[in-house]
């Protein structure tokens, strides 16, 4: 990894080969068993994995002068570098805490005379230990950034890191997707707009500016919200991170959309009747209650409809049971079709069924109950090339709902509304009874 401190040292060997008319000049970082883990030089020599130890160098009691090669079996790789044999080699050690083997070697292809010895040049070892150190420390620097930029990347979230100086922040590349600006480094003031923007892009836009504004000011804030934008949904988790004994803030983007739509499916499917496809009886009771008590409010009318298909037996007994499970689905269909959206429809449990009418008047809800009678025996039902002739009878009960009689009046309206289910089915069937 290219460094200022390898630059630096890169001029430093070229000053040392200019001062002492060596033929190369190595840099060598070498750790405590001599293994070179990096090294540079002038003439340009990078190359890193030999071994220094087996070639005596490091073992010689250096004085600053220049001795014989012959007495050094140097790896090959510096014999490369230097372009032949060495007839004259000088090590200058520069140990440092994490590379105590670390030097500067200076190689001559022919010899040198006494007065070409620059002694001064062991000066220089202070100068490489402190270069070759602050060299890994910042490779350790860029190796950890990287570290970070990974995390950071792989978090399957947009991520904005602001900085507890607030001046800095650092967007991810799902976060400069949502925000329309480039990953990395940003100065926080300049993500100020893009932030609110998005913010503003949200259908509950509104909602989000209320709640952040109540937090302006505090350094404590944390808070998860749902920022919705039309089909997709993310969950937006801000708080204060500590960095540097300062506070920071983070802000999270979690893409819910699919979680959110796999919830309402299970609730869907948890809530409605696999076969015909409306709402079940678990439902119907939810679903009523909360109607109820919106009702309640206003002293408002409630209905309840009971209606059972008649003589349905004969029905499996006659075309079989997967017939008759046809029949029911185009019961519970035409059922719901002559019902008003308002009202809440339902399977209550084999061939019956259940209607809730809200706010109807005294005349609408015998209304309704013929209109249910008359959707089903109007026409005959045809399935599987059959026309089977179907009716139904209705019960049907009305009652007021006042304070504090919520919880008990759809039970006194299912019963009340069962009687006259009874009732219709005891006078002769395809027909309607109301409760009085
Ligand atoms: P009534 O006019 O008195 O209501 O006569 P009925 O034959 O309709 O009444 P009964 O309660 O005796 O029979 C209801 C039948 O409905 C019995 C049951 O097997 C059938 N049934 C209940 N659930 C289903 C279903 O999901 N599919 C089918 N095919 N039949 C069902
Ligand atoms: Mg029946
Ligand atoms: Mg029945």
């Amino acid at each position: 990894m290219n460094t200022p401190d390898s630059n630096a040292l890169v001029s430093l060997s070229q000053f040392a080969h200019g001062a002492s008319g060596a033929d190369l000049v190595m840099v060598l970082e070498a750790d405590p068993d001599g293994r070179v883990t990096w090294s540079t030089g002038f003439p340009n020599a990078s190359f890193s994995g030999f071994n220094l130890a087996r070639s005596g160098v490091l073992a010689h009691a250096w004085t600053g002068q220049p001795v014989e090669a012959n007495a050094f079996r140097l790896p090959t790789a510096i014999v490369q570098a230097l372009g032949g044999p060495a007839a004259r080699l000088l090590f200058i050690p520069a140990p440092s805490d994490d590379a105590p083997s670390s030097g500067m070697l200076l190689l001559w292809k022919h010899d040198v005379g006494a007065e070409q010895s620059p002694q001064t040049l062991s000066l220089l070892a202070p100068s490489v230990a402190q270069l070759l150190s602050a060299r890994r420390g910042a490779v350790h620097d860029i190796v950890v950034r990287n570290q970070f930029i990974d995390l950071v990347e792989s978090v399957p979230a947009g991520i904005v890191l602001i900085d507890g100086d607030g001046l800095g922040t650092v967007i991810n590349q799902r976060a400069a997707e949502l925000l329309g600006q480039k990953p990395g480094k940003h100065r926080a003031a300049d993500l100020v707009a893009p932030m609110r923007a998005l913010r503003q892009r949200c259908d509950n836009h509104a909602e989000l500016e209320q709640a952040y504004a109540a937090q302006v000011g505090n350094l404590n804030f944390a808070t998860t919200l749902h920022w919705v934008m039309g089909e997709r949904t993310f969950e937006v988790d801000t708080h204060p991170v500590r960095g540097d004994g300062e506070q920071g803030r983070i802000w999270l983007f979690t893409d819910i959309t699919a979680d959110l739509l796999m919830a309402a499916e299970l609730r869907r499917l948890a809530s409605s009747d696999p076969l015909t496809g409306v709402p079940n009886r678990r439902h119907f009771e939810e679903r009523s209650a909360q109607i109820i008590a919106a009702r309640e409010a206003t002293g408002r009318s409630v209905a309840v409809l009971m209606l059972d298909v008649d003589h349905f037996k004969k029905i499996n007994d006659t075309h079989g049971h997967p017939i008759g499970d046809e029949v029911l689905k185009v019961v519970a269909r035409r059922c719901r079709e002559a019902l008003r959206d308002r009202d809440l429809f339902a399977r209550f449990g084999g061939e019956e069924f259940i209607a809730l009418l809200a706010a109807p008047t005294a005349d609408e809800v015998p209304a309704t109950a013929e209109r249910l009678r008359n959707a089903i025996s109007g026409a005959p039902v045809n399935v599987g090339g059959l026309r089977i002739d179907v009716t139904v009878s209705v019960g049907g009960a009305m009652g007021e709902a006042l304070p504090g009689c919520d919880a008990t009046l759809l039970e006194q309206l299912v019963a009340r509304a069962d009687e006259a289910l009874y009732e219709a089915k005891a006078d002769g069937r395809n027909r309607v009874r109301m409760s009085s």
